[in-house]
């Protein structure tokens, strides 16, 4: 038996390209956009939806289809009245419509494998029973096929061209089916396309290569750890191809044979769940969440509730930039009322050096509170790294009090803006941080009020004054903080920005303060209380221990008020008496990954508070 006429079958001819090489069943799902847990940065396979799959599909069913090179395959199409004109006599033993059944069963299965164990089933072979010499020209014969259909429950010997006939299938076809059970493998396996091509990536190569990706550092972003957990972040600066470049430099030091950039690149995009921009936090979450909702909806009265919600939200954005504009103007006009914005610039990395090494090394970060000042619009940045001290709520509670207190000691009023940052912002920590100043003798502060920006609709000034900072630190080299700092203060000449290096000894806790209060759920008309929907806060000096709040800015609607006192009896202590104490006691200490990658260690006790910054800063400086 020959196999050379499989050329004219269709169904073999295209196999090996038509089948993808990795062709994995389990890898099928079903797309889940709303919580997106991906280990990978691609996106996973849509079997389902390839062209390709339902070619493949058409084709083990019979049906007709167009190749992946455009060439059109009819359908399978029962061949009637076929004459073997063999001995047999086959055609007399199975009738016309029985062969048609037989045909319509064997593409119904619709299946490759299914089709090819079939196929097995029915053929028997048997070794010749004698051996007719033949001539050196021709090896003698091994085997003997017996063709047989099953018909009512008794088979039938059919020859081979009836039975290929019947099935319309090639005698190429047959063989690889029959010579997969001579090899011993299971009856109808496929072997179509799963060889490993010739020109895989070792693994030694491969694990090299995920070693490489593996030994740059990453964060996790604060803005998409929620919905997307597995996601993390290379540093800004470094983009794949810079990566690639890295890696044959890397694979030339080693002597080893790197991979070609496009096996990098589907191994990054594949096996990590890496990301080069860090998201921004300037676009709203509920806008979005809202666009995406009115897009899937039909339902009329849902719409309309949606795009209510949508309207009432952008109105609250817009008057809090109203109110925001109303208070400058205020500011200007009125002796003793002081207004300022304040927010945290996402965090400055250090060092940002243009030499392969400094890609493998884990940042560490400068961090900058700006107070914009609404009446002279000059902004006053508050500057520490985080060897100094980390970025919570007491952390900005210290900043904001240290600029109140030389900006806004002789002013009455005070109002503050920022955005609602929950943690940071609109919590407890820091309405008692300005309790304390205006209860402080120190000040002539009797008010402040603290108004909350919409998120991602707030346009504070601050934004644009990060803006001028970061595009002026663009391409610049920066191996230190204090390089934060010059180009903090150089990158304005109209309007210089003031800056504030912060030390230890500036940042303090309102612990004492908290042990003396006790915090209330419920409001003095014993409502409860929603911290995240209070969006403006006041502390005024005449009422110590009260916050009083507000769920809009309009001013139409009177404050409701939490009380702090005490719960236990007597007069409570003068708010004034209770100290606030250090925030830290020692040297914050570096954790080892950044360790190992940073200066030496500064875990060693800070005793001299007015090292500027950081401590390794002169070594640091020295080296370059
Ligand atoms: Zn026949
Ligand atoms: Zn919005």
């Amino acid at each position: 038996m020959d196999s050379d006429s499989s050329a004219a079958d269709p169904f073999e001819n295209e196999s090996s390209v038509e089948i993808v090489p990795d062709s994995d069943e389990s890898t099928e799902s079903t797309p889940d956009s709303q919580n997106d847990k991906r280990s990978s940065r691609s996106r996973e396979r849509q079997r389902y939806e390839w062209k390709r799959e339902a070619q493949k599909k058409a084709r083990n069913f019979g049906q007709t289809y167009v190749t992946s090179k455009g060439k059109v395959l009819a359908e399978k199409k029962f061949s009637a009245n076929f004459e073997c004109k063999c001995r047999k006599k086959c055609a007399n033993n199975i009738q016309e419509a029985l062969r048609k059944t037989l045909f319509k069963n064997f593409w119904d299965m619709g299946s490759f494998q299914t089709q090819n164990a079939y196929l097995c089933g029915l053929v028997q072979q048997t070794l010749p029973s004698n051996r007719r010499p033949r001539n050196s020209s021709r090896p003698p014969k091994q085997k003997i096929n017996h063709y047989r259909f099953q018909v009512e429950g008794n088979s039938v010997i059919v020859c081979k061209k009836f039975f290929l006939n019947t099935l319309q299938i090639s005698d190429g076809r047959l063989t690889r089916a029959l010579n997969k059970v001579m090899l011993g493998k299971p009856a109808g396996s496929d072997d179509r396309g799963r060889r490993a091509p010739k020109n895989k990536t070792s693994v030694e190569q491969m694990n090299e290569l995920l070693n490489h990706i593996n030994s740059f550092p990453s964060y996790q972003s604060h803005y998409t750890r929620a919905h997307n957990p597995n996601r993390r972040y290379l540093a800004e600066n470094l983009n794949l191809r810079t990566m690639y470049n890295l890696y044959l430099e890397h694979c030339l030091q080693e002597n080893l044979r790197p991979v070609k950039e496009a096996t990098y690149r589907r191994t990054f995009n594949n096996s990590f769940n890496l990301h080069f921009h860090k998201p921004s936090k300037d676009t709203c979450s509920k806008c979005d969440s809202w666009k995406v909702k009115l897009e899937a909806s039909q339902n009329e009265q849902e719409r309309a509730t949606i795009k209510q919600q949508h309207e009432l939200h952008l109105r609250k954005a817009e008057a809090a930039r109203e109110s925001l504009k109303r208070d400058k103007l205020k500011a200007q006009q009125e002796e003793g009322f002081y207004a300022f914005t304040f927010d945290l610039e996402k965090a400055l990395p250090f060092p940002v050096i243009s030499t392969s090494l400094a890609y493998y090394k884990r940042n560490m970060y400068v961090y900058n509170l700006g107070c914009h000042e609404m009446e002279t619009d000059l902004g006053y940045m508050y500057v520490w790294n985080e060897t100094i001290a980390s970025r919570g709520s007491q952390e900005i509670g210290s900043c904001i009090s240290k600029h109140l207190q030389t900006r806004a000691s002789t002013c009455k009023h005070v109002v503050a803006y920022s955005d609602v940052c929950t943690g940071q912002n609109r919590n407890i920590k820091i309405v008692l941080f300005f309790m304390q100043l205006v209860s402080s003798e120190a000040n002539e502060i009797d008010v402040i009020d603290h108004k909350f920006m919409v998120s991602g609709h707030s346009f504070l000034p601050n934004d644009s004054d990060y803006g001028s900072v970061e595009t002026y630190a663009r391409n610049k080299t920066i191996y230190v903080p204090e390089d934060w700092c010059n180009i903090i203060t150089q990158c304005r000449r109209h309007k210089p920005f003031h800056l504030t290096k912060m030390f230890r000894k500036d940042f303090h806790s309102v612990e004492l303060l908290e042990k003396a209060i006790t915090r209330r759920t419920k409001n003095e008309d014993n409502q409860p209380v929603n911290w995240l929907k209070i969006q403006r806060i006041r502390v005024v000096k005449e009422k110590p221990y009260m916050v009083l709040y507000k769920e809009t800015l309009s001013e139409d609607f009177p404050f409701a008020y939490i009380n702090l006192k005490p719960k236990k009896g007597g007069r409570p202590s003068l708010l004034s008496n209770i100290p606030t104490t250090d925030l830290y006691s020692e040297t914050r200490p570096v954790t080892a990954a950044k360790k190992g990658h940073v200066g030496p260690s500064s875990t060693a006790p800070n005793t001299n508070d007015t090292t500027p910054l950081m401590d390794i800063e002169e070594e640091e400086g020295t080296e370059h």
